[in-house]
């Protein structure tokens, strides 16, 4: 069905960052053409605030409900669309038929004449996968199963980058409380990071590295660098093919890489990688009314030929300068080219503590940590009403602080 015969429809698939930010630049340059509507599809009816997902895992039972962890990381689309005309319709995306434009959904078929594909990077096949507020929550369950049925246990995160390090350090307060609650002893809990690189957040800068690496060594977490997890079972893994290690719960952080377009049924243009050859100006080069951003996009950069940072930033980025190209092509003005912003990354490691790492300045401990609250602030500002994303950062901080 063409959700109206007398529209043209821009449809965005995904209402993660890239396609949220899309989906509001693209309302707010449209806002008086009746020309054109903009749905916007999910399966969810909420964007995942994932930088709060570590923080949602570690939340204390006793201290925190399921409800309101959802609270803190589970953004209602429909706040975020309530007076922009953007239609948000909840289905599962089967398929993407390019050639006749339409998408196929669990629920009806739609077509478009404009599309933004900003799915995130398609779901990793492991065991703990830590991806999702569902994921989340189960960690937090399994956590504490583990602590009141047992007197000691190793827990591993497979990946020791950006998240698994991040959560490694909120892991670790979670254990705490939990063994406090329990009356068990903290000390019998071992938590490993098990990481393929030769030290934690491999691809930036050695200090920022061993910052991160000196504050998870003295809360007593163990790592193991140059070392992949080649086989996991029910209550083990297997380091390098050789190496046979307990494991209580293994939790999956890594896997964010460049995919292929996610449900593609038709011949688009590849590299030898398979990845999607997209144009300068984030769109398809043979349908090139077919737009990509955020982690689908697995971009290189052309300057310095490395990939580009698969983060919320950079998403919101490219959400904004697809909204602008979809706008431009309308109009009939030449499309702007892509350009990766800045590297800024704000690493928490435990309690109010984070590592703030820019181009021109690395600052560690509680300035880092400010920094990080400021930047979920600007970010809940920037698509929420403004009583909205107050409450919601007050929400979070009252929530999240507890974890400290
Ligand atoms: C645990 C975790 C923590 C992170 N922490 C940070 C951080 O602190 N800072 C940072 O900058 N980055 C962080 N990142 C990375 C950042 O979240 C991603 O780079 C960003 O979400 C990419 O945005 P996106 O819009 O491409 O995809 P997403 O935000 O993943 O959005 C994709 C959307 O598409 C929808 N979707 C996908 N497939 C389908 C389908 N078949 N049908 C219907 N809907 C579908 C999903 O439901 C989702 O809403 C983190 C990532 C994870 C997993």
């Amino acid at each position: 069905m063409k959700p109206n015969e007398e529209k043209q429809s821009i449809v965005i698939l995904g209402g993660g960052f890239a396609g949220m930010r899309a989906a509001l630049d693209l309302a707010h340059y449209l806002a008086s053409d009746e020309d054109f509507e903009i749905i916007l599809v999910d399966r969810k009816d909420y964007q995942t605030y994932y930088s709060g997902l570590y923080e949602a895992a570690t939340t204390e039972h006793a201290l925190i409900d399921a409800k309101k962890v959802k609270r803190t990381v589970a953004i209602p689309l429909d706040e975020v669309f309530a007076k922009t005309k953007v239609k948000v319709f909840k289905a599962y995306i089967d398929s993407i038929d390019l050639d006749n434009g339409k998408i196929v959904t669990d629920s009806r078929i739609l077509s478009f004449d404009y599309l933004v594909v900003a799915m995130g990077p398609g779901l990793e096949k492991f065991s703990f996968p830590l991806k999702s507020l569902e994921d989340a929550i189960m960690i937090r369950n399994r956590v504490e199963d583990i602590i009141t049925k047992k007197d000691s246990a190793t827990l591993v995160i497979g990946g020791g980058g950006f998240a698994g390090a991040e959560f490694a350090g909120e892991l670790y307060n979670l254990i705490q409380k939990e063994c406090h609650h329990h009356n068990k002893d903290a000390k019998n809990f071992k938590l490993l990071v098990v990481e393929g690189g030769t030290s934690y957040l491999p691809g930036l800068p050695e200090n920022v590295s061993r910052m991160v690496g000196l504050r998870l060594q003295s809360l007593g977490i163990e790592a193991r660098f140059s070392t992949l997890i080649t086989e996991a079972g029910k209550d083990y893994i297997m380091l390098n093919k050789t190496e046979r290690v307990d494991c209580d719960l293994l939790i999956w952080t890594g896997g964010v890489r460049a995919v292929k377009l996610p449900l593609i049924n038709c011949t688009i243009d590849c590299d030898k990688k398979d990845r999607v050859l997209i144009s300068d100006s984030l769109n398809l080069r043979k349908h090139e009314r077919v737009f990509i951003a955020g982690d689908t996009g697995g971009f290189i950069d052309p300057l310095t030929k490395k990939a580009v940072a698969q983060t919320a930033q950079e998403a919101i980025h490219q959400g904004k300068l697809v909204a602008k190209n979809v706008y431009r092509m309308i109009k009939a003005k030449p499309l702007l080219p892509y350009h990766p912003g800045p590297t800024r990354f704000i690493i928490p490691v435990s309690g109010k503590h984070a590592i703030l790492y820019t181009q021109y300045l690395v600052l560690g401990g509680f300035p880092g940590w400010v920094t990080r609250r400021g930047a979920d602030l600007r970010y809940f500002l920037s698509i929420l009403p403004i009583f909205k994303a107050l409450k919601l950062w007050f929400f979070e901080n009252n929530v999240f602080m507890k974890n400290d």
